[in-house]
């Protein structure tokens, strides 16, 4: 079967490296992809994500039997569902579902209705009224904005203060409706299940670190580590995630007429009271993504097109005991304003090690040699038997880049190794 992924990061580069090793793959391509998915795959230039008329000509010109979407914007844009629409099967949720990412009040809504447990909430068409109700809360309180913000529309807010500034930014920066909700307090753990309908398989656990800086300091980013499993959600509260969350929310999906098809990544609260929803993501996470495929042992070609073709209670998963860790290396200034185009070397010399891998995100080929080209630009990843030995390759393997304008964390893990606590 001739293959199609979308995508250019790092999250794109494990897919391609995962996708590669499957008997079922024929021709592999990638759009636009970057110097690492062209290790595995094709890259075919000069048509952007946003080109869903293209993109789709250019499959059926290709002869593409299964496209894997990786980024989220191509999803909620509608892709999968014009794909479908001429018979070539997708990875990844149509419109209509990818609206459990795309809309926070959507997804809260469905929570409400259908007793999933989340945050409560109340939703405000004004910033008096939004007001009124964080007054009436108290803080801490978590003010939202709803669609796609990348990350930017979330405010916990300590003081109440600090809360009605937020719903006021909420109305000037140009939103009509502003979400309001309870503080959640416990750990963070993100989980993942391939969804197919009505067929629920869980698909592994994660821990990311969002903040910039050791110790969790610093401004939030897209991530700069992860590890997988995440120790944290154990086998019971895996358990009553899938039953109490994610396996209601692909039935009210059904019952909503948009079945939700694709991974669904669960962004969880471990809390006193069991797992709660903090949010709902349409896609792998990236660098979550990063350390899932290294633990992954089955034929990944299989598993998804399965999960798009409504067949997924054919294949089971396998996975390796093995624990993974990725380290974000990233241009010094991310995610503020910094420099690209400068040379990276040691790349081959880091993947020599045992279990380590190098993934690339941000990067482009200058001659022969590689130069950086975005914010993160690898995830030096690695597997081992425990947490510790794949964190201590992982950093061996760092130690091993030549790249003078790069930064990294350096205690990846510390919640789950019970390293220094900031
Ligand atoms: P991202 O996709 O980058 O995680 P987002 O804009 O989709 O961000 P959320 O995931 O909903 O926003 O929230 C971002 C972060 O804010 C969460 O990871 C969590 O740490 C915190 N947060 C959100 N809602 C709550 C809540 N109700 N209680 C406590 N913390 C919360």
């Amino acid at each position: 079967m001739n293959i199609l992924l979308l995508g250019s990061g790092g999250r794109e580069h494990a897919l391609a490296w995962k996708l590669a090793q499957s008997p079922n793959i024929g021709q592999f391509y990638a759009i636009p992809g970057n110097p690492g998915i062209a290790e595995h795959a094709e890259l075919i230039e000069g048509i952007p994500l946003s080109a869903h008329d293209t993109i789709v000509k250019w499959c059926q010109d290709h002869g593409i039997g299964f496209v894997v979407v990786g980024p989220e914007a191509p999803l909620v844009a509608g892709l999968v569902d014009r794909l479908e629409a001429v018979g070539i099967p997708a990875f990844g949720p149509t419109a209509a579902a990818a609206r459990l990412e795309g809309s926070k009040l959507f997804t809260k809504e469905l929570c409400k209705a259908n007793s999933i447990p989340t945050a409560a909430f109340g939703r405000f068409t004004s910033a008096a009224e939004g007001a009124a109700y964080v007054r009436q809360q108290g803080a801490p309180i978590v003010v939202k904005a709803d669609g796609l913000m990348a990350g930017k529309g979330v405010v916990v807010a300590l003081s109440e203060e600090e809360a009605v500034d937020a719903v006021e930014q909420v109305f000037t920066g140009g939103g009509t409706e502003v979400l309001i909700e309870e503080f959640m307090e416990g750990e963070e753990a993100s989980l993942f299940a391939l969804v197919d309908g009505e067929t629920v398989v869980l698909f592994g656990s994660a821990q990311d670190h969002k903040r910039a800086f050791d110790g969790d300091l610093g401004p939030n980013t897209g991530g700069m580590g992860a590890y997988s499993p995440a120790p944290v959600l154990t086998p019971e509260l895996e358990r009553r995630a899938l039953d109490e969350i994610l396996i209601p929310t692909a039935r009210a999906m059904v019952a909503a007429g948009a079945p939700y098809r694709g991974v669904l990544y669960a962004g969880l609260m471990l809390t006193a009271d069991g797992p709660k929803l903090v949010e709902y993501n349409c896609r792998f996470g990236d660098p979550e993504c990063q350390v899932l495929m290294p633990r992954f042992t089955g034929d990944l070609v299989q598993v998804l097109h399965a999960t798009a073709t409504g067949r997924l209670a054919e294949v089971t998963p396998e996975w390796s005991q093995d624990a993974a860790m990725t380290v974000v290396y990233a241009s010094r200034g991310y995610p503020g304003p910094h420099q690209v185009g400068s040379p990276i070397g040691g790349l081959d010399a880091a993947a020599e090690l045992d279990g380590v891998l190098v993934f690339q995100a941000g990067t482009r080929r200058k001659g022969v040699g590689l130069v950086s080209n975005g914010g993160r630009v690898l995830n030096v990843t690695a597997t081992g038997a425990t947490l510790g030995e794949a964190r201590d390759r992982a950093y061996a393997g760092i130690a091993r880049i030549e790249w003078p304008d790069g930064f990294y964390r350096s205690d990846i893990g510390w919640r789950a190794l019970g390293k220094a606590t900031p």
